[in-house]
């Protein structure tokens, strides 16, 4: 998938749109993560955290994604911040033109 090197996007910090630059962030993010993952990892913080939860079984939907989410971040170009995307991409190939 191709994406701009540079897209204007709404800044939190400066409150208007700025150009920003996409960055690749190593590593899997809160965003990356899916709902459900996200979701059970909160409900395992809440226990008392004597037993691990049990390791999943492999079932025959074990390995069925080919791709991984992407952690997308975007640097503003006036402050230097940077904002995850909400949403991770599944994409095998990244290419930024
Ligand atoms: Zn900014």
């Amino acid at each position: 998938m191709k994406l701009p090197r540079k897209v204007k996007r709404y800044c939190p910090t400066c409150k208007k749109h700025e150009e920003h630059r996409i960055v690749r962030v190593k590593g899997r993010s809160k965003s990356a993560l899916g709902r459900i993952e996200r979701r059970r990892k909160e409900r395992i913080k809440k226990g008392y955290g004597s037993t691990p939860y049990p390791q999943p079984q492999k079932s025959h939907r074990h390995n069925v994604k080919s791709t991984k989410k992407l952690d997308l971040r975007y640097e503003c170009a006036s402050c230097k911040k940077q904002h995850a995307s909400k949403q991770g991409i599944r994409i095998k190939k990244l290419e930024l033109t």
